[in-house]
């Protein structure tokens, strides 16, 4: 009895600690018409006595941005949690594909031909734990950030196409000074000219601006792990 009651308050407590951001995501769909939205939480750099909570607070949906690092946390809470999923929200060097496929669920940051060959020569989806893909676009033509020019995309998509890759949407991360509404707004175009439904856009300064414009599920990192 003890026990139980032990047991319920911890997942009160951990409930807690979700619950204000999930009710703010509730309120930004509410006001955009929209029906509520998967939240990624991106655990990035969080140990795993920080990822615990959420866990067992109910949480299933997460981001990391390391292979290495996702490795190191994640099979064994998988054993745990055979339910929960996981998306490489990071940029993905060839070498590590192999790995990659075998620890995430959907890998988001697919950006060159090289990493669709790559995929495709290690694809074997009854030995893998991978089953979507989406393109990262770099909409804001930033040299040093990662994602395909828009310009290049229709060749990416199309060699997603020729060897057969589950590719189901586009994922982006706006210039962090500017306004991100027309970045979303592209990116939502972009899918739609290409008949692609998943739209993987919105961080914790943005969100809603994201949900407003269609985002398919949104990746919040500080909003759940304020910085210490
Ligand atoms: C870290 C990260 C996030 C989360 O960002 P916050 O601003 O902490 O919510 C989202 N997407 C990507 C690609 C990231 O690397």
């Amino acid at each position: 009895m003890a026990l139980m009651l032990l047991c319920w308050m911890l997942f009160e407590k951990n409930k807690a600690v979700l619950e204000p951001v999930y009710e703010a995501v509730r309120q930004a769909c509410q006001a955009a018409g929209r029906e509520p939205i998967p939240i990624l939480a991106i655990s990035k750099n969080q140990p795993v006595d920080r990822i615990l909570p959420f866990l067992k607070a109910g949480h299933r949906w997460f981001g990391e941005n390391r292979v290495q690092e996702a490795a190191g946390k994640w099979p064994n809470l998988r054993l745990q949690c055979p339910d929960l999923r996981l998306h490489l929200i990071g940029p993905l060097q060839t070498n590590k594909v192999k790995q990659a496929l075998k620890l995430f669920d959907v890998i988001e940051t697919v950006d060159r031909p090289q990493l669709v060959l790559a995929l495709a020569k290690e694809w074997k989806i009854e030995r893998q734990r991978t089953r979507k893909i989406l393109i990262q676009v770099n909409t804001g033509r930033e040299p040093q950030k990662s994602g395909v020019l828009r310009e290049k995309l229709a060749i990416l998509i199309d060699l997603c196409h020729t060897h057969s890759l589950p590719l189901t949407g586009l994922m982006c991360i706006p210039p962090a000074h500017e306004d991100p509404a027309p970045h979303f707004q592209l990116l939502a175009d972009l899918a739609h000219t290409h008949n692609l439904s998943d739209l993987s856009m919105g961080m914790s300064s943005d969100y809603p601006v994201a949900i407003a414009h269609g985002a398919s599920w949104i990746r919040l990192g500080t909003a759940f792990w304020p910085p210490i």
